[in-house]
């Protein structure tokens, strides 16, 4: 099926066109440097970012792909979680251009798009799947029968989401937002040894899934504090990299442990955290030494993106889920549990 996906849940006006688990177009429109120098994201600004981005970016899908948009199967679009606001503006287009169209409508879940768009890169994810799901929100480890209908959470981070732990050590670095790219890179020049930030949650009687990394941050926070208190030099590379360092070793090693757990021969990993370089080499060396298949999307598609819901919405079209009702709300709270939001009255 031909689908055009499009996602707002936060700031990057995403607009996708793929044709079953090919990818014809992504065109991105991203409001973070408007953002960037109030250390976060601004809803209302992010808002009327994607309102301007909209039509345009849309535009743009079409033009990439090479589709007329009478050609599409489907329309699919965001429905949660995320900003609330922002979400209203990708829900409000789909509606539209689905029901000036007359194509059906499919709102879903971002979670599940995040974890669907590795269909882009590998082909069919299998079933079950095992997905690391790491972004500036969300951090947990889920089980998929089946991605359309069926996502079960096995662990969720207690406290802080991985991406938001990336974003809040580079701010008490001040080297601005997001953090991640940026830890990332710094961690290039550093010793993941140098310093022995803790690994939440990982003793013997501790939840085996879920995670924390509150308790990181606030290690990393204090020992940056002290070298300053001391009149020392903080060291940005050694710091960035024995953080980055910490994160990765928990991911991966109760991603590694959920997978012999449950059987599961592969792991996917999705969310803009899986666009880490270290996670990325770690997982590939721990997955390699267990006999597990990583499947990870190129950095571009593990970030948000139109392609990701593009592609969860090509699989309701050809699992024959139901489409969405033309009152679709916005979720800003859709639980990851629910991958789309069918009509009520075709149940
Ligand atoms: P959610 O998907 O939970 O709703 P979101 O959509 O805001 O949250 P994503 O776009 O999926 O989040 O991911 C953004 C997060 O990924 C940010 O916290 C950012 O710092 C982090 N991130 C992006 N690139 C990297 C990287 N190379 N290394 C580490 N973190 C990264
Ligand atoms: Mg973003
Ligand atoms: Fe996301």
């Amino acid at each position: 099926p031909l689908v055009l996906g499009i996602e707002t849940s936060c700031d990057e006006t995403g607009v996708g066109i793929v044709r079953g688990h090919t990818l014809l177009a992504d065109a991105i429109a991203s409001s973070v440097d408007t953002h960037a120098r109030f250390g976060g994201v601004v809803p209302e600004i992010a808002s009327r970012a994607h309102l301007e981005a909209m039509v345009p970016t849309i535009d743009r899908a079409l033009e990439q792909a090479g589709v007329a948009a009478t050609d599409l199967d489907g329309i699919a679009v965001t429905a949660g979680p995320g900003l609330a606001g922002a979400l209203l503006v990708g829900v409000s287009a789909a509606k539209a251009y689905a029901y000036a169209l007359g194509k059906p409508l499919y709102g879903v879940n971002h979670l599940a798009s995040h974890i669907c768009v590795d269909q882009l890169e590998h082909g069919a994810l299998p079933e079950p799947t095992m997905a690391l799901l790491v972004s500036g929100g969300h951090s947990s480890l889920l089980l998929a029968p089946d991605i359309t209908a069926d996502v079960r959470p096995l662990g969720s981070t207690i406290d802080d989401a991985a991406g938001e732990a990336f974003d809040k050590v580079a701010r008490v670095l001040n080297l601005g937002f997001p953090g991640g790219p940026v830890i990332d890179k710094y961690a290039k020049e550093g010793d993941p040894a140098a310093i022995a930030f803790p690994r939440g949650l990982t003793g013997p009687r501790d939840a085996p899934y879920d995670f924390s990394f509150s308790g990181l941050k606030t290690a990393v926070a204090r020992w940056i504090e002290a070298k300053r208190n001391a009149g020392e030099e903080v060291p940005v590379a050694h710091v960035a990299a024995s953080f980055q360092e910490a994160v990765t070793d928990v991911l991966t090693r109760k991603a590694l442990r959920a997978c012999r757990d449950e059987g599961v021969d592969h792991l996917m990993i999705g969310g803009g955290v899986a666009a880490n370089s270290r996670l990325r080499a770690m997982a590939e060396e721990r997955c390699a030494d267990a006999g597990i298949t990583l499947r990870v999307p190129r950095p571009k598609l593990c970030t948000d993106n139109g392609a990701m819901v593009a592609a969860l919405g090509a699989e309701m079209v050809a699992r024959n889920r139901a489409a969405s009702a033309w009152d679709l709300p916005a979720d800003s709270s859709l639980p990851v549990t629910e991958p789309h939001v069918p009509d009520p009255s075709a149940a």
